[in-house]
């Protein structure tokens, strides 16, 4: 069975080509994803297989039915790109001034009709059914979110959902199973101080917010070294700080925009309310008013370690135990994340790199490009986990 995914994958690589390039060519920003999704129904529909469309916006799914009732396996696609000028010069590069599939969402779509196509084809023989999903808006963690208000894990519910994330730091034909503990959760603080400023040359008739944002900057890092167990993982960077006009005014406002990381929910609870104090107690010290909120985005992301056993014993079983390496977890955060708090599964990395070339590209810059070969083995590796899965459930000790 393992062989034939591999084998059918291959036979299939034109198609995924053809379907990757296309989304390729036309990315669209989160939210907007209205063309690549009735591409992704018109290929399924092509593929023979029953549609559901505008879910959470432009979210499609489709359902892979065995003759046998049994267990449903979810196998999810991100479908959106970024605000990037593409810089490849690739004939297939993007149409679309200003947005590139630089996260590799493209080859995510690509990868997941591959499967479908290839589950397709040995349908009369699966246990139970394969639930496609295709989830808009990954980049700002909201797509899961919604696809999962939309009910996309009932109706059949998911007893197991994967999703893979082409990955340019290995090889393709590698595969990098990520730890149970897998990815950050990502918050973002947004906050202004506000003056009275005034005359640069008499800081004594005003309230400077510029001083106390620059304490208060300094003053989170101490919550990482000082608050957080030196064990455990927690970042927070401000990647913006804006106020003023001239060199010699003193500005009434700044506002300060930052992401707050950790890989703990106790950690996150804890870096919220440092974070918060020291915001109050700086406002309070320098005399300047406050207005803080704390946004909380993408939860921690956990890896069901069962699945995590299972899928790293199946993939070595079909590329060989040197092809599967453990990677460390990511700072980075994944709305897939929801999924697993509502489901046993697993995320994993594929491969992009050419040959001789890992690291050289990386995701988010305007000259990502992937071994298109890496959707042979995505296709195969997908196809063949939810055919392992219904054809007999795998042992999860
Ligand atoms: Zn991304
Ligand atoms: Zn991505």
């Amino acid at each position: 069975m393992l062989d034939y995914c591999m084998q059918e994958a291959r036979e299939i690589r034109d198609d995924m080509v053809r379907w990757r390039r296309d989304f390729h060519q036309h990315p669209e920003l989160m939210h907007q994803e209205h063309r690549t999704s009735e591409a992704i129904a018109s290929v399924l529909g092509e593929i023979g297989l029953e549609v559901w469309s505008g879910l959470a916006g432009t979210g499609v799914i489709s359902l892979v039915e065995g003759k046998k009732t049994g267990k449903t396996v979810g196998l999810r696609a991100d479908i959106d790109a970024l605000p990037i000028q593409e810089a490849t010069g690739l004939p297939f590069a993007s149409k679309n001034r200003g947005i590139m599939h630089a996260c590799g969402h493209d080859v995510h779509m690509a990868i997941l009709l591959g499967a479908a196509k290839i589950l397709r084809r040995f349908q009369e023989t699966l246990n139970g059914c394969v639930k496609l999903i295709f989830q808009p808006a990954e980049e700002d963690g909201s797509g899961a979110k919604a696809m999962i208000k939309e009910g996309v894990l009932k109706d059949p519910p998911v007893d197991v959902i994967l999703a893979t994330h082409v990955w340019p730091g290995l090889e393709v034909g590698q595969v990098g199973l990520l730890p149970d503990v897998a990815f950050a959760s990502s918050d973002t603080i947004q906050m202004e101080y506000r003056g009275p400023g005034g005359h640069g040359a008499h800081p004594e008739a005003t309230r400077d917010p510029i001083l106390a944002a620059a304490h208060l900057v300094v003053a989170t890092q101490s919550v990482i070294s000082r608050n957080v167990n030196p064990l455990e993982s927690a970042v927070v960077s401000f990647g913006i700080i804006q106020g003023g006009t001239a060199h010699n005014i003193i500005p009434d406002s700044v506002m300060l925009k930052g992401t707050v990381r950790c890989l703990d929910s106790e950690v996150r609870r804890e870096l919220k309310e440092r974070i918060q104090v020291l915001s109050e107690k700086i406002a309070q010290a320098f005399g300047v008013e406050h207005n803080f909120q704390y946004l909380q985005g993408v939860p921690v992301l956990r890896n069901s370690p069962s699945v995590n056993r299972w899928i790293a014993g199946l993939f070595e079983r079909m590329l060989s135990k040197e092809k599967v390496s453990l990677q460390r977890p990511s700072m980075g955060s994944e709305d897939f994340a929801y999924y697993l708090n509502k489901s046993p599964g697993a995320i994993f990395r594929l491969g992009c790199a050419p040959p001789g070339e890992s690291g050289r590209y990386f995701l988010h810059t305007d000259c990502f490009t992937v071994d298109e070969e890496t959707m042979v083995y995505g296709a195969a590796l997908m196809a063949a986990a939810a055919m392992e899965y219904l054809a007999e459930q795998p042992k999860m000790n």
